[in-house]
């Protein structure tokens, strides 16, 4: 038998409530003794935060595809590990392993149908770039310009990406750089992001939302208009973005974090101007869920790690230490305090 750690939902924040670190609490449990047929025993190594959690935390999701975590139950999400025990074919001692179900516990049992292998030459030993920018929010990425961005080469292209210092939105502003955008503007909070996102990334400019006006500064960083959105966070400043777009533009509708800690349905509604200008300048707009491309995945986790390794794209991340800040990571993450990916070292 071993005693664990592991992370449980203490409360929910209610559909409209701002989550904070109390929602969380960590306890102590045992696993085991024994594997069943089929199981392997896993220790963590990094897990994730995601906003997309945040509907996990209400008793009702509003997806059909995402289930609430129950009360007092283990939380679980995005997490890459090492196989400690097996009793399975396919996985041995020392495989690395990931999941978008693994319980945010220090150790555990898993059924191998619910483990993928991966290799740790795809990124060169950073094993946390699996829940990252050679894993779903890199897929994101890659495959939401691919398949809604219409990117073409030679096409004088500018894309506006919001959210743009996050895990997605800072590899898709460079994957919009490396597939043909001749420039590449981002939205994001906070000024050392911005300095980020240009001097680090190659952005050709970034505009800091919390300070003086969007348009105003969208206008003077976007001469041309915007061709391509790349859209994270929603409201207010999709808004803005939307109303400077060239006719014929597309919108990836990639995520609406803004409006996650209010009580509207997903994708939440638009006010008049905003779906008048999607209308008359002949806007794309479609939903995008990475989910709906798993075909596609193995080529794109190839393609990601291949850049990577190449410095084509740089990869940001946030690291905090230990299963009892999971709480306090996941709220950071949904106000900001993240540069890049937001993950949390469980182990060595
Ligand atoms: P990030 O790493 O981008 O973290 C979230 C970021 O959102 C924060 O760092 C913060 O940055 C920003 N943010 C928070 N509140 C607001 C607000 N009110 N207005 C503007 N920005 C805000 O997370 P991910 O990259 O994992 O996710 C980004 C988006 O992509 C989310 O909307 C998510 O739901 C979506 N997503 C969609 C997927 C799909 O298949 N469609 C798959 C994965 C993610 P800042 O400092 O700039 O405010």
């Amino acid at each position: 038998m071993l005693l664990v750690q592991r992370v449980v939902l203490n409360s929910r924040p209610g559909t409209d409530g701002e989550p904070v670190p109390g929602h969380f609490c960590v306890e102590e449990a045992i696993v085991g003794p024994f594997l069943k047929e089929g199981q392997v025993l896993v220790r963590t190594l990094f897990l994730s935060v995601d906003p997309y959690m945040r509907c996990r935390m209400n008793e009702d999701t509003g997806a059909e595809y995402l289930a609430p975590w129950g009360l007092s139950a283990c939380v679980d999400g995005g997490g890459v590990g090492v196989v400690e025990l097996s009793r399975c074919d396919s996985l041995s001692v020392d495989d690395v392993v990931t999941s978008f179900n693994w319980h945010w516990q220090t150790q555990c049992l898993m059924d191998e149908k619910l483990l993928q292998k991966v290799e740790p030459q795809l990124v060169d030993g950073h094993i946390s770039y699996f829940l990252g920018a050679v894993g779903m929010p890199g897929l994101t990425a890659l495959l939401g310009v691919r398949e809604k961005g219409h990117v073409t080469e030679g096409a004088n292209q500018t894309m506006v990406v919001s959210g743009a210092a996050g895990a997605c939105g800072s590899i898709a502003g460079q994957i919009g750089r490396v597939e043909g955008c001749t420039r590449v503007v981002g939205i994001c909070g906070s000024d050392e992001k911005c300095r980020v996102l240009v001097e680090d990334l190659g952005f050709s400019a970034a505009v800091n939302y919390r300070q003086g006006d969007v348009a105003t500064a969208l206008k003077e960083s976007c001469p041309n208009g915007v061709d391509v959105y790349f859209d994270n966070v929603g409201g207010s400043i999709s808004d803005a973005v939307i109303a400077q777009m060239n006719n014929d533009g597309h919108v990836i509708l990639c995520g609406q974090i803004s409006q996650y800690n209010k009580d509207v349905p997903y994708p939440p509604p638009l006010c008049d101007e905003t779906q008048e200008a999607l209308q008359s300048k002949n806007i794309s707009r479609e939903r995008f869920m990475v989910l709906n491309y798993m075909e596609k995945h193995e080529a794109g986790i190839i393609q990601l790690s291949q850049w990577v390794k190449e410095g084509q794209i740089k990869v940001l991340e946030t690291v905090v230490n230990g299963i009892e800040n999971m709480g306090v990571a996941f709220c950071s993450m949904m106000k900001g305090g993240n540069i890049g990916k937001q993950v949390i070292k469980i182990s060595d």
